[in-house]
């Protein structure tokens, strides 16, 4: 397992960068106005602003808040805008005609302009102690409306429980949120066993904040993540889903993975994978596994597509390959070996992470492609090039090789058969070597036993 100066070293750091012309000078001040920090209307989105200003003159308070607040002080593009206001849910869908009432444990309205939807949440309070939490701590109502500040108080970390209000542009912080950005610490509001009891998935979040914003976690705030990790196991595994793919699929999953193993929350959500990654004699599933993760941060940099199939391609495969070979020595058949290595593997995996079946069927279909693409002879190579799966199988098999299996020749093979002529094609698979060229001798048929042989 890496260190954090180790990750730190091989990821780099991001410095954080807050611009402010005189943030220093209102550390202490609990409203920022516009002349003392940077957001401008010009970044924000023009859905969030009509959000905002609709809410303002039907006479409410509307302020944006999370994450799109701290990252306009970051210097990066949110990926989403919410707005959090003293309208009730019931009061902000009356005001916009496209908008849509949601959730039941929590009400939110989402405010629809074109593709962009925005949230619009109304002040929280805490939990009011026994009537709010369950015995392990954990949060089951979160229903009971508040004042902006009760809202402030029940966020998770002091960098999302900024507030840019529309009616003034300033910036309203009551948790020292303005400090911790330029220190570049992510803080936990109020007691962190408290908090993460309350939702241990916070933890991942901490973890995410890390690795997408290279800020470091203050104290209090890391030391309990180790102890209280295994508190994820009662997160309801659809939820798991949903921040694996925010923890791996937001551009910094490399880093976000090494932090993931170094504060034993890896193991919490994908534990197969976990007791095999970190071998000291086998380099293999942890180069292959981190190889992927950069392809997937690469490919997501340059706005290219990107399939959650792949990734849990990746993530599941040393457990399903270690199967596969211990099915392969029970005499099973080398796919039907691995169909059930997927299978086994999948079923464990689903219970704590639940990948739904659209993703698991592509899944299955890259590592089955594996053995399918060692046999080359007759048509089968062209066929398989018509797989629709073929370039994410054929993907994989070069992470495979550059990873450290005895694979390059095989891959070298197909991406030169990709842009081969018919002609070539053809003469490509007559000069396979005799052994894999030659289709297997089928079995004879055993005769049934008759009644007379028993
Ligand atoms: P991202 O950039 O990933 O969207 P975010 O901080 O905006 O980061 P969201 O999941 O969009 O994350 O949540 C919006 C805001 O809601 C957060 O900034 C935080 O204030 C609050 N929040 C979200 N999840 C929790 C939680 N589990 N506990 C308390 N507050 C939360
Ligand atoms: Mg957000």
């Amino acid at each position: 397992m890496l260190s954090l100066n180790k990750i730190f070293d091989r990821f780099g750091k991001k410095k954080p960068r807050i611009r402010g012309r005189g943030l220093s000078d209102a550390l202490e001040a609990t409203v920022i106005p516009r002349s003392e920090h940077t957001i401008s209307r010009k970044q924000i989105s023009s859905a969030a602003l009509k959000t905002l200003y609709g809410l303002k003159e039907a006479g409410y308070d509307a302020y944006l808040v999370g994450g799109c607040v701290r990252d306009l002080l970051l210097g990066h593009e949110p990926k989403d805008f919410d707005v959090a206001t003293n309208a009730s849910p019931e009061e902000v869908h009356k005001v916009f005609r496209r908008s849509q009432l949601i959730g039941r444990r929590f009400k939110l309205v989402h405010v629809r302009f074109g593709r962009e939807i925005i949230e619009v949440a109304t002040f929280r309070a805490p939990p009011q102690t026994e009537q709010h939490v369950d015995d392990a701590g954990r949060i089951m109502r979160d229903n009971v409306y508040g004042t902006l500040e009760q809202d402030a108080w029940r966020r998770d970390f002091t960098i999302n429980a900024l507030y840019y209000n529309i009616n003034d542009f300033s910036i309203v912080d009551f948790t020292g949120g303005i400090a911790d950005l330029k220190a570049g610490k992510i803080k936990l509001i109020g007691d962190v066993e408290t908090r993460y009891r309350e939702d241990p998935v916070r933890m991942l979040r901490a973890i995410r904040f890390v690795g997408k914003l290279g800020l470091l976690l203050d104290d209090d705030t890391e030391r309990l993540i180790p102890t209280l990790a295994h508190l994820l196991a009662d997160i309801p595994a659809a939820r798991l889903f949903d921040e694996s793919l925010k923890l791996y699929l937001s551009g910094n999953a490399a880093v976000t993975h090494e932090l993931l193993c170094h504060y034993h929350l890896f193991e919490q959500l994908f534990p197969q994978t976990d007791k095999v990654l970190h071998s000291e004699v086998d380099n293999y599933p942890r180069t292959l596994l981190i190889k992927a993760l950069e392809n997937t941060d690469k490919r997501i940099d340059e706005g290219k597509p990107i399939t959650p199939a792949f990734l849990f391609a990746a993530i599941l495969w040393e457990p399903v390959r270690q199967r596969w070979q211990e099915h392969i020595a029970r005499n099973i058949p080398v796919i039907p070996a691995l169909q059930r290595a997927a299978t086994d593997v999948i079923m464990e995996q689903v219970t704590r992470v639940a990948v739904p079946k659209r993703f698991t069927i592509m899944t299955r279909d890259i590592w089955t492609l594996q053995p399918r693409l060692e046999q080359r002879f007759g048509k089968r190579a062209p066929r398989l090039l018509t797989h629709p799966k073929f370039r994410a199988g054929y993907d994989f098999l070069l992470l495979r090789a550059e990873s450290g299996e005895p694979l390059t020749e095989l891959a070298d093979w197909w991406t030169q058969f990709q842009i081969a002529t018919e002609d070539e094609q053809n003469t490509m698979v007559k000069n396979l070597a005799p052994v894999s060229n030659k289709r297997k001798p089928r079995r004879r048929k055993r005769k049934k036993p008759t009644a007379k042989s028993e």
